[in-house]
């Protein structure tokens, strides 16, 4: 069975320990390589290396930096057919989303980040006879990039190529779920001539690598993708050591749908924004809010089209929706469907696994589920379930649907859907979300901030958010 290995100075390693992970293929419920169970050993190797390449990398000039960067950019995308079927069986996500999606993104990550240094600029400020500031953005050093499962080399690459444009050396862990692609961009830096020590990959657990890498005293600043329950542990880990703090959380996005809107360009991508990677997109919208006097003309086409979503195996053209990622996280959405049962909800559709043939017989497939008649504050509308499940709820007034839209502890993503340019600005504003789209979801241009508040983070990515975040600004005085 393929044993995939850690990438630290330069070099393919196995884990000191010498063990290892089972990897699953979700599409057929099974092991299908194996991954290190790094420790802090590999860590502490790991930052060493991170550490001896930081006076070459942070010195050499932005456009060296981003050369080097440029080429793994361009391997990433000369091997994206490669990628995207490595990235759709690892995760079970639909071979046509890797291939659109997922890798082009990686690609356009790390030329994004490469290019943008080539642009920068830092404020001077002139006080005349008085003398002038200006800001001095110095790259950190050796920074920890944590990523989770469900957009594996797309948010990956997301933390690590602006953190390497910054100047800084990486050590850097994919989620164990899904590590495959992080193991292949190793070896991608490899042939791109990336210099021993400036990025490093580290596989295994969040509790063994992952709080080695939170906890050792040489990285410097953290940068998060993941749970919310998993954020608030490492806040509390890295914050009494001071360390720099990026936390990407949770979401349980609103979908705000008023009368006047577009009706079918909402209806099409209210269902692409519940269930597109299985609903596993920290941005997919799982509560839908709308307006009653479309309220039953809106659900049941929504179900109609609900119910023709192709579900099946992930490299199968066919497959509207491939496999949600693991076992545990399958009998956790369901469990959300049981709960929703429970708390008075009418499934309209969905809530079962969808059988498949064969070699695919044991593989994680669900139905795209859509539940109404629940109470905006019970608990199926207020925790995240980040799987293919919404709800439908009516509202009479702007005022309730804001109570609603913020009545949870989370703060991502809200999409606004109206043809009223007034209430759309106005809703924007009142909303407590970070990213907001109207009459689109998921349009994305990478120089816009991206982040979350309450629950769903501290800080924001993104353009220049994100170069700055792996830097530390110091203001220079001078007199003459
Ligand atoms: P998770 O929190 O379980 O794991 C994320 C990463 O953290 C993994 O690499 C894991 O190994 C690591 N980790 C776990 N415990 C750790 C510890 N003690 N110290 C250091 N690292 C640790 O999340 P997940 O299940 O992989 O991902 C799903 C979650 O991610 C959802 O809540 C989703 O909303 C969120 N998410 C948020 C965004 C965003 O941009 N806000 C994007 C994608 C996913």
């Amino acid at each position: 069975m393929k044993k995939l290995l850690n990438y630290i100075n330069g070099e393919l390693k196995a884990p000191a320990g010498g063990k290892y992970l089972d990897n699953y293929d979700p599409s057929r419920g099974k092991v299908y390589s194996l991954i290190p169970d790094s420790g802090p050993e590999d860590v502490e190797e790991a930052v060493k290396a991170a550490q001896a390449a930081f006076g070459e990398w942070s010195t050499k000039t932005a456009k060296e930096r981003s050369e080097i960067m440029m080429r793994v950019s361009q391997l990433i995308d000369k091997n994206r057919e490669h990628l995207a079927k490595a990235e759709s069986l690892d995760n079970g996500k639909p071979l046509k989303l890797a291939r659109t999606v997922d890798i082009p993104r990686a690609r356009d990550n790390f030329a994004f980040f490469a290019t943008a240094i080539l642009h920068d600029e830092d404020p001077f400020y002139n006080m005349g006879t008085a003398g002038f500031n200006y800001t001095l953005r110095q790259p950190i050093g050796t920074v920890g990039c944590i990523s989770p499962w469900n957009l594996p080399l797309y948010l990956f690459t997301w933390k690590i190529a602006p953190a390497l444009a910054a100047g800084n050396c990486v050590v850097a862990k994919p989620s164990e779920v899904t590590p495959m692609t992080a193991f292949l961009l190793s070896e991608l830096c490899i042939e791109a001539g990336m210099p021993a020590g400036v990025l490093n990959i580290v596989h295994g657990t969040g509790p063994g690598a992952g709080q080695a890498m939170v906890e050792h005293p040489g990285v410097k600043a953290i940068s998060f993708t993941g749970g919310t329950k998993t954020g608030e542990h490492i806040a509390r880990t890295a914050a009494p050591m001071f360390k720099k703090l990026s936390l990407e959380l949770g979401g349980k996005n609103p979908n705000i749908i008023f009368a006047d809107c577009d009706f079918e360009k909402t209806l099409s991508t209210s269902v692409l924004s519940s269930f597109a990677n299985q609903g596993q997109i920290c941005l997919c919208g799982s509560r839908i809010f709308i307006e009653r006097p479309i309220y039953e003309k809106f659900r049941d086409a929504f179900v109609e089209k609900v119910k023709k979503l192709q579900v099946g195996p992930p490299l199968e053209e066919s497959s509207k929706m491939g496999a949600v990622v693991s076992k545990p996280h399958m009998d956790k959405v369901l469990s959300y469907v049981e709960l929703a049962r429970e708390e008075g909800g009418t499934v309209l559709y969905g809530g079962e696994r969808v059988p498949q043939a064969g070699e695919f017989s044991e593989g994680y497939y669900l139905q795209p589920t859509v539940i109404e008649g629940l109470s905006y504050d019970c608990r199926t509308n207020q925790e995240e379930i980040f799987g293919p499940v919404v709800t439908l709820t009516p509202f009479d007034t702007e005022e309730e649907v804001l109570r609603m839209a913020n009545s949870t502890n989370y703060g991502l993503a809200a999409t606004i859907w109206t043809q009223n340019l007034n209430r759309a600005h106005r809703v924007a504003s009142e909303v407590q979300s970070g990213i907001i789209w109207i009459n689109c979801w998921l349009v994305r241009d990478l120089r816009t901030l991206f982040g979350g508040m309450k629950a769903s983070g501290v800080g924001r990515e993104g353009g220049y958010e994100a170069l700055h975040f792996f830097t530390e600004p110091k203001n220079v005085c001078l007199q003459y």
